[in-house]
């Protein structure tokens, strides 16, 4: 795991207007070929059943950047990816349990809907242990795939992240808007706290903030960065979306 890497993606949060927690994302710094994608390489690793040793050492690094971040007076709630065949892995559950439980760290974990549909009642029950010690739940990719609402109400997430897919288009397109306004509602009645990802512009947000949408996340916020960079951006107080450049 030595060539692997985390990155950090802030997510804001609307009304307070601060960065209230962050996405860790994984990249592999590969000897020759350089920096690798996880689109290109965690298919892979699912296959070769390798995913669960990846994310344990995830789990260990952002347990280890939070501690870091604290240090340096800024505590944020971070995110992990779970691939959907994890889910139902007792194994990695209680090792993933174990080392959250004994670090005191808060986190948070990003699943699929699709990752429940393949074996919804282990996944179901699993998520439940990791809400029961405080590991926030968020649906990540709402919409891009296969969506079933009565999943949807027996998951115990407390955040719905939509799709990047609807929100990058949000201000040029006619039909995006109400998918993304009427989603914002669904969540809200199932009190879920909505994420719109792929935020690139400041008429996406405008929009998004009247729309209701809690937290916003994407490149006119950060684009993925280091924990260190991470860290000097969060102490930039004069910093507001409405003054950062787009990049
Ligand atoms: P995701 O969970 O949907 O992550 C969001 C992706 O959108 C990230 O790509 C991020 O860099 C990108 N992104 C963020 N803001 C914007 C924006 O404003 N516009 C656009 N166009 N894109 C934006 P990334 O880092 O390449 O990750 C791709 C996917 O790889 C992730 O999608 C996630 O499914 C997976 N992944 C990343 N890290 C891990 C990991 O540690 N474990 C697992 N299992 N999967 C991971
Ligand atoms: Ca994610
Ligand atoms: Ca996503």
């Amino acid at each position: 795991c030595d060539e692997l890497l985390m990155l950090y993606q802030p997510k804001f949060h609307v009304r307070r207007q601060k960065v209230t927690c962050a996405e860790a994302l994984i990249r592999w710094r590969h000897p020759t070929r350089g920096m690798i994608p996880p689109v290109e390489f965690i298919p892979v690793a699912e296959e070769a059943h390798l995913i669960d040793r990846v994310t344990l050492w995830s789990i260990r690094r952002v347990i280890e950047d939070q501690r870091r971040m604290r240090a340096a007076g800024h505590d944020l709630r971070l995110f992990v990816n779970i691939s959907g065949q994890l889910l139902s892995d007792p194994a990695f559950v209680s090792e993933a349990c174990a080392l959250v439980a004994s670090s005191g760290a808060t986190l948070g974990f990003e699943i699929t809907e699709t990752s429940v549909i393949r074996d919804p009642v282990s996944a179901i029950a699993n998520l439940q242990v990791f809400a029961d010690i405080g590991i926030r739940i968020a649906i990540d990719d709402y919409g891009a795939g296969l969506s079933s609402l009565a999943y949807l109400k027996q998951l115990p997430a407390s955040e719905l992240k939509i799709d990047k897919l609807f929100v990058t288009q949000l201000t040029s397109s006619n039909r995006d808007p109400l998918i993304v306004r009427s989603t914002i509602d669904l969540a809200h009645a199932l009190e879920m706290e909505v994420v719109a990802e792929g935020v690139e512009s400041h008429a996406a947000l405008a929009l998004l903030t009247v729309m209701g949408c809690d937290l916003v996340q994407g490149f006119l916020i950060s684009r993925p960065v280091s924990t260190e960079a991470l860290i000097a951006f969060l102490a930039d107080e004069s910093w507001q979306p409405a003054a950062g450049q787009e990049s």
